[in-house]
């Protein structure tokens, strides 16, 4: 079965449990949970008993004990997670607002993870893994972005194969050498899953077809568009398949598309048809969303199965 390797960034979440505007004033949390949206998808692929690893860098400290754990558990290779004594695990502060929107305290660029780089276990898994998930947002960090490029490049020319989560906010887009990294990156993918309007970062013709058409005319075989609450569309050459969303309660939408993504993927390297990874893919997002906690809402087969079948999707 092929190894699926992902490179970026583990930290924990903590999140505020009232909602409001911002840390201004003393306050009840709750965490740390496991989290990183890279870390998330590999949890997913893991869970659904996909070999999978991840590479990424965390602190000798207990957010970093409580995300190499949670992977381990759920069947990832950790071996790429090195340990940096003397060094910080990365970590977020979220807290939701009324209108959904959420403020956020991040230490992610001066955390260990802020400082990934090659080491002799990253370097084995980039010479043994047969598929690269690339996060978008990795390309904005210098080192890691050439860390992942020369990954996706090393496991392309062996036959492997690409998948790209642009996973971009609107603010980051301006970064120094980021749309030449995003557009070498879609040269090489085979599988694209944009959310919104990432769909249209590589066309701005505002034309959800013509976006489409013209990322499968550079060759990328599969192209799945998430919608949020209103559920996902695929695209292959010659077909469209699109699945309405699960009913469900949504607690915290945090890590939905990566769950979507890591379940998409694991049934899209397992050679299933097009209509069954759309819809377990599906059910991943939504399921996702009834969990507080970012990594928390990953599911087994069983527990998507059990929610399909409770809502005949
Ligand atoms: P993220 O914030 O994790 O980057 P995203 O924008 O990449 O999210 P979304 O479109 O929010 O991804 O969610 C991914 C998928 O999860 C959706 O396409 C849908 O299938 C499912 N999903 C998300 N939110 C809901 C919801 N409220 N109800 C039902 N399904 C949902
Ligand atoms: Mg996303």
């Amino acid at each position: 079965m092929a190894k699926v390797l992902t490179i970026g960034e583990v930290l924990v979440e903590i999140v505020a449990t009232t909602k409001g505007n911002g840390f201004l004033a003393a306050q009840p949390l709750v965490g740390p949970f496991p989290s990183g949206a890279p870390a998330i998808f590999i949890d997913q692929l893991g869970k659904l008993g996909t070999p999978c690893a991840i590479v990424s860098r965390v602190g000798e400290d207990d957010f970093g004990r409580v995300n190499i754990d949670r992977l381990l558990a759920d069947g990832v290779d950790v071996s790429g997670i090195e340990i940096a004594p003397g060094e910080t695990t990365g970590s977020a502060f979220v807290r939701y607002r009324e209108d959904g929107s959420r403020a956020f305290v991040y230490n992610i660029r001066h955390s260990a993870c802020g400082n990934l780089r090659p080491t002799a276990a990253s370097e084995a898994l980039i010479d043994s893994c047969d598929h690269l998930h690339v996060m978008g947002t990795a390309l904005s960090a210098p080192g890691l972005g050439a860390m992942v490029m020369d990954a996706a490049r090393r496991i392309k020319a062996r036959g492997g194969s690409i998948s790209f989560d642009p996973n971009l906010r609107a603010e980051i887009l301006g970064a120094p050498g980021l749309r030449e990294a995003l557009e070498a990156v879609l040269a090489m993918t085979d599988l694209f899953m944009p959310s919104g309007e990432e769909l249209f970062l590589f066309d701005d013709t505002r034309d959800e077809a013509r976006a489409v058409q013209s990322l499968l005319d550079r060759g990328i075989r599969t192209v799945v568009v998430k919608r949020g609450d209103k559920g996902a569309s695929l695209f292959e050459a010659g077909a469209r398949v699109d699945t309405a969303p699960l009913v469900v309660s949504e607690l915290d939408p945090t890590g939905a598309g990566d769950s979507f993504g890591g379940a998409f993927l694991s049934f899209w390297l397992a050679g299933a048809a097009p209509e069954q990874a759309l819809r377990y893919a599906n059910a991943a997002g939504a399921r996702a969303v009834t969990q507080l906690g970012p990594m928390e809402g990953t599911s087994t087969r069983a527990e998507l199965d059990a929610l399909l079948s409770e809502q005949k999707g």
